[in-house]
């Protein structure tokens, strides 16, 4: 039993995740929902997010790496699509085509070099193809596309045409206008079967961003995409209260006295830190406060800096007792948002989930069927 001897504890609700694949595969209507579970999943862990996945409906991964491929291949094994098509989006690593061929992983192809290898190997299943449309990362250019296409196009086994879109998340930018422009021209050019553009914010933006297949990721784990974008959380993060004491006014509290106590306070220490992937930027000073945790429903800030293993809280302000060693905090969850928690540390809720590390217990509930 791990979680007795955890300081961090992490439920993962498959069922609010099943539950935020389905809302967006009704927002994006026409087109198929796939699911982006690159990172192990934004690090709620693949073994089990794979076949929650497949259980709402999805029939179509997208992962960063052919080793999260091939984790993603078995985990579906007793899923009802053990076959489903899983697209690398960082394309061939020839070096481990055998992985490709073993685990049926479909690569992005995401430049010429990578287009010509994939054409002479012999052993090539399905693939995509990714255009450049503004991002400047990964995808052939428009110009590269259009010569491909009078070439006689990227070859046998190319079904998708895929780009990524830079600014989704800011609606009022211009930038996803004109690279769905662009797409569409690509689109126009090399006539593969399907196409697809909209990460999780894409969705958001009009139906003609959703193309024939919508890649959403960070939605479906419960991070705010977009300013309309409703999700549910499905991480749960809860720190183990190891004491509570008496800090008197004018004392500091934690590494670098960063923090006086403007009055005599009762502080909670929590058994996580950074070490965790808790975020050290989420901590408070007496220049800025930090984040909040819920214990028993009832708020309390964060004090000092957050340490390697602790995490200091001030519960003063609790009804007494509600605050006791043995009980768990919640750093995010149902009552603090995650988002909340990774802006005051200066980020998004995409590096706190994928940053949760190893040490904390993960457990999963809801599993459907
Ligand atoms: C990560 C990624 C996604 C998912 O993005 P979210 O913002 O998490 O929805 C979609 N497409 C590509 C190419 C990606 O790299």
């Amino acid at each position: 039993m791990r979680e007795k001897a955890a300081g961090l504890r992490l439920t993962i609700d498959l069922a609010a995740l099943a539950g935020n694949w389905r809302r967006l595969a009704r927002l994006a209507a026409q087109a198929e929902c796939a699911a982006v579970v690159k990172a192990d999943a934004y690090g709620i862990g693949i073994a089990a997010a794979g076949p929650a996945l497949a259980a709402a409906g999805a029939r179509t991964f997208f992962v960063a790496l052919p080793e999260e491929g091939v984790a993603l291949r078995r985990a579906l094994a007793e899923s009802p699509v053990p076959q489903a098509p899983i697209y690398v989006l960082g394309g061939f690593f020839h070096e481990a085509a055998e992985l490709y061929a073993a685990h049926r992983l479909s690569p992005v192809l995401g430049h010429l070099g990578e287009v010509e290898r994939w054409r002479r190997w012999q052993e090539r299943g399905q693939a995509a193809l990714h255009v450049d449309t503004g991002m400047n990362r990964l995808g052939l250019s428009l110009e590269e596309a259009e010569n491909l296409a009078r070439s006689g196009g990227p070859g046998e086994g190319v079904d998708l045409l895929l780009s990524h879109l830079a600014c989704a998340d800011e609606p009022a930018h211009g930038a996803s206008e004109a690279q769905l422009r662009r797409f569409l021209e690509a689109k126009a050019l090399l006539r593969l079967p399907r196409a697809s553009l909209a990460n999780s914010a894409g969705i958001h933006l009009s139906p003609t961003f959703h193309q024939d297949l919508v890649r959403p990721g960070i939605a479906l784990y419960g991070g705010a995409s977009h300013p309309q974008a409703v999700s549910d959380p499905v991480v749960t993060a809860e720190a183990r209260i190891l004491q509570v004491r008496t800090v008197p006014r004018g004392d500091t509290v934690g590494y670098g006295a960063v923090e006086t106590m403007k009055r005599t306070s009762r502080i909670a220490i929590l058994a996580a830190g950074y070490a965790d992937g808790y975020l050290r930027a989420a901590g408070s000073s007496d220049a800025a406060s930090g984040a909040l945790v819920c214990i028993e429903g009832h708020l309390a800030p964060l004090v000092g800096r957050v340490s390697m293993d602790l995490i200091a809280v001030d519960v003063t302000d609790l009804p007494q007792g509600l605050a006791a060693p043995g009980r768990w905090a919640e750093l995010f969850g149902p009552n603090i948002d995650i988002n909340a928690v990774a802006r005051h540390a200066g980020t998004i809720a995409y590096e706190l989930l994928t940053g949760l590390s190893r040490r904390a217990c993960r457990r999963y509930v809801g599993q459907e069927g």
